[in-house]
C-alpha cells in the first residue's frame, strides 16, 4: 500500500478551528535575542537558499512528484494535506480580490514533506513519527506528554501560536521532555490556502514569535492547518526559514470516531510514515485512550519513534 492510499489526502482532515483557552497565563514578556537569532537565521536562508543543495532539491522533486495528483485537484476543492494549485506557480495574490504585490521569495518545495527521511535523513530505517496538532491545551497535553513518557516516545508538537501564548509553560514543558515544535499558524485559520501572501506570513510570523516568547527556540518546521498548502504557502514558509511538514496516516482522530478506529489506523503505520494526532481542538479522550495502546504495539513491531 502506498502512503498515498492512507490519510495525506483524505478531505478535511483537521478540525475547523481550535478551542482557545485561557489556563497557564502567559509569563510577562522574555527577551526578544532568540526572535532575533531567528530572524537573522531566516535572513540568511533567504540568501543562501539561492545556493541550493542538489540533495535537498532532488529530495524536493520525489516530494512533487508524490504530489502530482493533488496539485492537478480543481483549485475550489478541500483537501487536507494537498497542495491547492499549479506546483511552481510563483506566490502571487490571485486567489481571492485586488492583487497584492507578493515579496520575492526564495524557490520553495513543491510539496510538504511527506516522508520523515525528507526532514531527518540522519533517522534511521525504522523511524516513525508522531506530530500532534492544535495545542497546547491545558488538560490534553500533559495527559499525552504522559503517554509519550510511559512509552518513550518523542513526538513533533505543531502548536498554534494563540495556544501558545495562553499556555507557555506547556510549550515550555514539551520540548523540556525532548519532544519537537512545528510552527501551526498563529489562529489555525481555514481555508489557510486561501489568504492573501501576506495574511499568510502574518499568521506564521506571529505564530513564531508567540513560541519565541514562551522561552523556546523557533520552531524550523511549518504545517498549514488542514494541510491546505498551496505554492503560496509553500513559498511563505521556505521564506521564513521552515520546512513544510505534511502527514501519511491520518486516523481523523479530531472527529472521535472512536477509540478502535484510531488504533486501527495509527497501527498500520509503516517504516517512514508520519502520523497525525491532535491534542487540541476538542475532547481528545479517545485520541490518549488511542495512543496509550498503539505506542507500545508500534515499538513492539521494531518502529522508532524520531522527533521532526
Ligand atoms: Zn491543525
Amino acid at each position: 500500500m502506498s502512503s498515498g492510499d492512507r490519510g495525506r489526502r483524505s478531505p478535511d482532515s483537521e478540525p475547523a478551528g481550535c478551542e482557545p483557552t485561557g489556563a497557564d497565563r502567559p509569563r510577562p514578556p522574555v527577551s526578544r535575542r532568540r526572535l532575533f537569532a531567528w530572524s537573522a537565521s531566516s535572513a540568511a536562508g533567504i540568501i543562501l537558499l539561492t545556493a541550493f543543495d542538489p540533495a535537498r532539491a532532488n529530495e524536493e522533486s520525489r516530494a512533487g512528484q508524490r504530489a502530482v495528483d493533488s496539485v492537478t485537484r480543481p483549485a475550489g476543492s478541500r483537501s487536507g494535506g494537498a497542495v491547492r494549485g499549479p506546483a511552481g506557480e510563483a506566490p502571487s495574490a490571485t486567489i481571492g480580490t485586488a492583487a497584492v504585490p507578493a515579496p520575492a521569495a526564495p524557490a520553495a518545495p513543491a510539496a510538504p514533506a511527506y516522508r520523515i527521511h525528507e526532514v531527518r535523513p540522519d533517522a534511521p530505517a525504522s523511524a516513525i513519527a508522531l506530530t500532534i496538532d492544535d495545542g497546547p491545551h491545558p488538560v490534553w497535553t500533559p495527559r499525552i506528554l504522559e503517554v509519550l513518557r510511559a512509552n518513550q516516545v518523542a513526538a513533533t508538537f505543531s502548536v498554534v501560536g494563540a495556544q501558545a501564548a495562553a499556555n507557555p509553560g506547556l510549550v515550555r514543558r514539551i520540548v523540556a521532555e525532548g519532544h519537537t515544535l512545528c510552527n501551526h499558524t498563529m489562529t489555525h485559520p481555514q481555508p489557510f490556502s486561501r489568504r492573501t501572501p501576506d495574511q499568510i506570513r502574518v499568521e506564521m510570523t506571529h505564530a513564531q514569535s508567540a513560541i519565541v516568547d514562551a522561552g523556546v527556540e523557533p520552531p524550523r518546521l511549518f504545517r498549514a492547518p488542514g494541510g491546505d498548502w498551496s505554492p503560496a504557502v509553500l513559498a511563505a514558509a521556505s521564506g521564513l526559514g521552515m520546512t513544510s511538514l505534511g502527514w501519511d496516516v491520518d486516523p481523523r482522530d479530531w472527529a472521535r470516531p472512536g477509540t478502535e478506529s484510531i488504533r486501527q489506523s495509527l497501527g498500520g503505520a509503516r517504516p517512514g510514515d508520519i502520523l497525525l494526532c491532535h491534542d487540541g481542538g476538542g475532547n481528545r479522550a479517545q485520541t490518549v485512550a488511542a495512543l496509550q495502546q498503539v505506542l507500545p504495539a508500534l515499538r513492539a513491531r521494531g518502529l522508532s519513534f524520531v522527533p521532526l
